[in-house]
């Protein structure tokens, strides 16, 4: 077992291995587990700490600095989009909220027609729905027992999810890392199973620089507890995640056909909560339970609907309003469920999603601008969101407008018609972040190849969820861990 722990290297470090993994996530974890079971040497950086289920003490201000991105703190460049991303061992499955969904056929078949991608990865979700135990979670809480209800009264299509987990205790905290290794995420599934194949992860270690030469990555150069840890490689491997590894590979001028960045997907969030006369503590219980595609193939860019988890920071947060009115929203959340419709991007001309690029200072900057026709589509999910929460029974709901806009009755669906839907003047969050290395099976129009090699470079891929060309219209980490349970075989 090989774990070094980054913030207690006390000097300059120089390893060498088969292959090095940048970021521990879904793609990265994945992969190193399935290239150790074959005798290949792993080397995995991550720049997050190796936290565990004893750190995780349920409390969202001890979780949200330690476990995200940014400290919690990620957004677009024009701060209209919050941006929640993980940053630990384990990446953002750490704090993920469990849901877990195959690649739809209709975008696989998107991908085929627009993208001349015609990957072959169904056994490879066999395998890791076999791993991390998924499966259809049969009891919802009161906060997606609403969704249910008010699908079944609208007469709209829904499902039960399914969920990575092993004896949950539905607790309901899985954004905070799950204290009773429940969650079957990459700390306690595939990082375990790489440690014990002999592979080394070091941990607290921010890779700053990719060298190369000549179409070969030749070192790959990091930084723990102050000092230089480099580590060369045959091959390498970049997993930080959509936003964080095009910027490393910007911030090491790698940038083929000029697309690194390009392409990024969001899949931006909107939610509408509704005040309901019973108790729903929609803090309890499993966090996504139910879910529904009924306006996921609309005319315009589609969405899918889910209910997020309300502990109390996490629902302030997404409130825009201050003083008496946040106090009058936050005594009311006993009685709030939420819904979310989450905006596929790339598929629809109003919905191109945005752009990374690399600031000064190395950290990433994100332009995601909200054209009309997003704004429409938002204004459109509000929509739906309120006539659901009306026909479940909510005596009032209310949108995430700096003013709220409240409605009591269908009749006041028309008040959102006039309402502004643009950047900054309503909540917008993302908690699925893809593209901006994009896969193409045409080398002057992709970052990556179909076998996930760098345009160019010999020994150097991506496998995380840059590579994907298009959002999902689902949750996408079951889609990453099957791209990278294919790459095992491209890369042994
Ligand atoms: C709150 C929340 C809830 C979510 N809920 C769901 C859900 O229910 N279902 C679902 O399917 N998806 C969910 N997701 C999204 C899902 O977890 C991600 O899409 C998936 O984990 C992304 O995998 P990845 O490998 O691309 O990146 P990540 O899993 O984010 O891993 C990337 C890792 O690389 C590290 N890294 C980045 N740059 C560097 C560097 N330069 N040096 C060293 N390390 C680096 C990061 O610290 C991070 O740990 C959720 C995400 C969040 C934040
Ligand atoms: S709901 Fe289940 S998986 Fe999530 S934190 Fe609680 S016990 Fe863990």
């Amino acid at each position: 077992m090989s774990l070094i722990q980054g913030n207690t290297v006390t000097e300059a470090t120089a390893v060498s291995t088969q292959v090095c993994i940048i970021g521990s996530g879904a793609g990265g974890s994945v992969l190193a587990a399935g290239l150790a079971a074959r005798g290949v040497g792993v080397v995995v950086l991550e720049a997050g700490p190796y936290v565990t289920r004893k750190d995780f003490s349920q409390s969202e201000g001890e979780a949200y600095p330690v476990l995200y991105q940014d400290r919690f703190a990620r957004a677009t460049a024009d701060a209209a989009i919050a941006v929640l991303q993980g940053r630990s061992v384990g990446g953002s499955t750490t704090v993920n909220w469990t849901t877990c969904f195959r690649t739809p056929d209709r975008v696989r078949a998107f991908w085929k027609a627009e993208f001349g991608l015609d990957l072959d990865l169904d056994s490879h979700f066999d395998a890791v729905e076999q791993r991390l135990n998924i499966s259809e979670w049969p009891v919802e809480n009161a906060n997606n027992a609403t969704l249910k209800t008010a699908c079944e009264a609208l007469g709209w299509e829904w499902s039960r999810l399914r969920r990575n987990v092993k004896g949950c205790a539905n607790s309901g905290y899985c954004g905070l890392g799950c204290p009773y290794d429940a969650k079957q995420a990459m700390l306690v599934t595939t990082i375990q199973d790489l440690l014990h194949a002999g592979g080394r992860l070091f941990s607290d270690t921010q890779v700053d620089r990719i060298e190369h030469s000549g179409g070969k990555a030749t070192r790959v150069h990091a930084t723990a507890n102050g000092h230089a840890v480099t580590v060369t490689a045959d091959k390498v491997v970049v997993a930080g995640g959509a936003i964080n590894s095009p910027n490393l590979l910007l911030g090491s001028d790698i940038d083929p056909n000029g697309l690194v960045g390009k392409h990024t997907f969001l899949h931006p969030v909107v939610a509408v909560t509704g005040i309901y006369p019973q108790v729903i503590a929609g803090w309890t219980g499993a966090p996504q339970s139910i879910g529904s595609h009924e306006f996921i193939e609309r005319e315009g860019p589609g969405w899918f609907m889910e209910c997020p988890p309300l502990q109390p920071m996490l629902a302030s947060a997404g409130f825009l309003g201050f003083g008496a009115q946040q106090h009058q929203f936050m005594a009311q959340l006993p009685h709030i469920s939420s819904f979310l419709s989450i905006l596929a991007d790339g598929f629809h001309p109003e919905a191109p999603g945005g752009t990374v690029t690399r600031r000064g200072d190395g950290r990433p900057n994100i332009d995601y601008p909200v054209s009309e026709g997003l704004a429409d589509a938002m204004r459109a999910a509000h929509i739906a969101m309120a006539k659901a929460h009306l026909a479940a029974g909510a005596e009032v709901c209310a949108t995430l407008h700096p003013e709220p806009i409240e409605l009591r009755s269908e009749a006041d669906l028309s008040k959102l018609e006039e309402a502004p839907y643009g950047a900054l003047e309503h909540s917008i969050f993302t908690a699925h972040q893809m593209g901006g290395c994009r896969m193409h099976s045409d080398d002057t129009q992709g970052v990556v190849t179909p076998d996930h090699k760098v345009v160019g470079f010999d020994n150097l891929y991506v496998v995380d969820g840059s590579v994907l060309p298009t959002s999902l219209g689902v949750n996408p980490s079951e889609t990453i861990y099957g791209l990278a349970h294919r790459a095992v075989d491209l890369l042994a």
